[in-house]
């Protein structure tokens, strides 16, 4: 059986949000073998951008998507979902924010679930309930999780306010249940697409550019040495956000499309 692999991304959840939020599993994930990086989205940090950077392991410049509506790729870049299909691993993906349809050229997720967010007041949960039963009932090879609601509470109700801290609280209970439930299956890798200040983000500042990034992984591999930790002085090289899919290339054992710029963390 080939390795398994689940990504979280918990849409505007600023790194710092994690103590202030005050979810007891943030520190506890660590006991588990996970090790917590300090990393950086991409310029403009923006939903849609990250998230194609995220997975397309280029820079915003490159594949072509500067705001959140979809920019067909001049020169394709082949993405994580493409790269796994093409290689007969299975995939899904559960979301509430409909314009990421197109991480992936049509054809390539086998099964994808979207509820939007602004009509299901509890997308996030729900979203988890069915990313669980689904990995449950089909394993599939590779799961992308995406919770929403902490980057609609900010927008409505500000960073870091006591509302958007109470949706990233509600984000790590349905981590810790991912966590807990697929522990010693599946690679697990957590982490936001950037981060937010005041009533929104999109600015080279470290509020909105800052990310938390979790890497978990079966077999405890090592992270880089030269990576900084969360919480370690500056100095040390950051994580990107285009180091996610590189990543997750190398632990489930498949080679990487020759235009990603990223590389793995471990
Ligand atoms: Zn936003």
């Amino acid at each position: 059986m080939g390795k398994k692999s689940i990504l979280i991304l918990v849409d505007g959840m600023r790194r710092d949000a994690l103590e202030a939020c005050g979810h007891p599993f943030v520190q506890e994930i660590l006991k588990t073998g996970a090790v917590r990086l300090a990393a950086r989205c991409v310029m403009p940090s923006v939903t849609l951008p990250c998230h194609i950077s995220l997975f397309h392991s280029v820079p915003p410049q490159r594949h072509g998507t500067l705001t959140n509506d979809y920019t067909q790729q001049v020169r394709p870049v082949r993405s994580l979902p493409e790269q796994l299909h093409l290689l007969e691993k299975s995939t899904a993906m559960f979301y509430s924010w409909e314009q990421l349809r197109d991480i992936a050229l049509p054809g390539n997720m086998d099964y994808s679930l979207f509820m939007n967010l602004h009509r299901h007041e509890h997308s996030d949960v729900c979203l988890t309930d069915a990313a669980l039963s689904y990995i449950d009932a089909e394993k599939p090879d590779f799961v992308f999780l995406y919770l929403g609601q902490t980057d609609e509470t900010g927008h409505g109700k500000g960073w870091m306010g006591e509302e958007y801290l109470q949706t990233v609280y509600t984000a790590w209970d349905c981590i810790e249940r991912v966590a807990r439930k697929t522990q010693g299956e599946y690679d697990l890798f957590i982490t936001a697409d950037h981060g937010g200040h005041e009533r929104c983000h999109g600015t080279e500042m470290p509020e909105d550019m800052n990310i938390p990034l979790f890497v978990r992984t079966v077999d405890s591999l090592p992270v880089k040495p030269r990576l900084q930790r969360e919480g370690e002085p500056e100095g040390k090289q950051q994580a990107s956000i285009m180091d996610i899919a590189p990543t997750i290339a190398t632990v489930m054992g498949i080679p990487l499309p020759r235009d990603w710029e990223g590389e793995s963390l471990v």
